[in-house]
């Protein structure tokens, strides 16, 4: 019948109005008060100041009166499947330990600790296993989102490829045997557009490589090419032919170069730099990760308690306050930075927001710390036309928050703080109405750390 009549569901779109106390809109100007929008099926249909917003008749009304409105957050850099210390007390004993198959359901799980956290948008940007590149699974849980099977925020999850040797091979242990039926490195522009290609029929939304060494992997000098100019030039070509981005992972000057000379689409990460690579990347436009809660202290802690030898440990620390101090030269540069943290492993899958209040404590104000991870970061995924900002028209990705993160970024941080999370018009956590809901039932420390029975 439904197909007859076109679809009863499309016709009888839910209206919800919500009223708020305060509202950032994404774009970076004042915080305005008494906010109303109204909300039809998934996107926004009208909002503006409270009397001039007509309320539909019958429509339910979410009374966030006492709340700040903004727009769902976005995390463009982290990998979702990772062993994480939430989940998982030794990362490397899990590497052997847990099947991809049961890893699925981890990332699943990461995904939704994310989503209760006010993260409506997730960049996976992949991992290694011990069965292969994790394409197919991490499209499986996308997908299973996107079929309305499962909560979750939204998810954009990549191909990787990548070059024999390179940071991401290293992921994976030396030692480890790499025949998989997904085929996880190539040398040379052909067969790095062939796996490309390979990775994007699997189903990836985007292509994530590395141009050159990392921190997290042993002995691997962080400063090392992993790529030459024409293998770079071709995946990203590759990429724009199927109309999707490339993410490159880099931490050198000259591989910052590479990314512009290659025209990426978003640069991973920061680490170092030089006067002109700053300058190359500002006239770009292109977009940068800074990757920051992968550089804190506290992420070297909790590497260490979850099984990190020292020559790695050492490493992330040397690399510090380069980093630091490259965030604020390309701050202070104009580079367009989107907001990624890189968790992983560490520190704890759900605390995102962290990395905003990094940026704040490096000299950025906190409503432009805000756009990082609203506009800008939509921008970054191609996704600017739906989401970012609050707006007519767009994705209702919204968010009540008790505070005003744009005096103090920290209430971002807190749970107890993330009154409402909306995704595409549904609330998916609401703790306003008189029936509460969340995403994730159970508390911290109540599920079972698998690899610590
Ligand atoms: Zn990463």
């Amino acid at each position: 019948m439904e197909a007859a009549t076109g679809g009863v569901a499309a016709t009888q779109a839910k209206v919800r109005v919500i009223r708020g106390g305060w509202l950032i809109d994404g774009n970076g100007g004042a915080v305005t008060k008494d906010p109303v929008i109204v909300v039809e099926g998934k996107r926004i249909k009208a909002i503006g100041k409270k009397g001039e917003v007509k309320e539909p008749e019958g429509a339910q009304v979410i009374d966030a009166g006492k709340y700040t409105l903004m727009p769902g957050l976005i995390d463009c850099h982290l990998h979702l499947a990772a062993f994480n210390c939430a989940s998982f007390a030794n990362y490397r004993v899990s590497i052997w330990e847990v099947t991809p198959q049961l890893q699925m359901l981890y990332m699943l799980f990461h995904a939704q600790m994310c989503l209760e956290m006010g993260f409506t948008t997730l960049r996976d940007l992949g991992r290694a296993t011990s069965r292969g590149p994790f394409v197919f699974e991490a499209c499986a849980v996308r997908d299973a989102i996107n079929a309305g099977i499962h909560v979750g925020p939204r998810l954009h999850v990549c191909g990787r490829p990548i070059i024999t040797g390179s940071h991401l091979d290293l992921t994976l242990p030396r030692a480890a045997a790499r025949n998989f039926d997904l085929s996880f490195t190539a040398d040379g522009p052909w067969a790095l557009r062939s796996l490309a290609r390979e990775h994007l029929r699997a189903g990836a939304d985007l292509l994530k490589t590395s141009v050159s060494g990392g921190g997290g992997t042993a002995d691997e000098e962080p400063d090392v090419r992993n790529m030459t100019l024409e293998e770079l030039e071709a995946i990203v070509d590759e990429g724009h032919a199927f109309h999707k981005p490339t993410a490159a992972h880099c931490f050198t000057a000259e591989s910052h170069k590479m990314c512009v000379r290659a025209k990426v689409d978003t640069i991973e990460h920061m680490v170092f730099h030089d006067k002109e690579s700053i300058a190359m990347i500002k006239d770009s436009g292109i977009p940068v990760t800074p990757t920051l809660s992968h550089r804190t202290d506290h992420a070297i802690e909790v590497r260490a308690k979850i099984g990190t030898q020292r020559n790695i440990l050492d490493k992330m620390k040397k690399i510090q306050p380069y980093t630091f101090e490259t965030f604020k030269v390309m701050h202070q540069a104009g580079i367009k930075i989107a907001m990624g943290t890189d968790l992983g492993p560490e520190p704890e899958i759900g605390t995102n927001a962290r990395e905003l209040e990094l940026y704040v404590n490096l000299g950025m104000a906190p409503m432009e710390a805000i756009q990082t991870a609203t506009r800008n970061a939509a921008e970054a995924l191609w996704l600017g036309k739906d989401l970012g900002t609050l707006e007519n028209g767009k994705l209702a990705d919204i968010l009540a928050v008790d505070g005003d993160p744009s005096k103090d970024i920290a209430v971002l941080c807190d749970k107890e703080n993330m009154k409402m999370v909306m995704k595409e018009g549904e609330p998916w956590v609401d703790k306003l109405s008189a029936t509460p809901r969340r995403v994730i039932q159970f508390e911290p420390g109540s599920w079972k750390i698998i690899d610590n029975a």
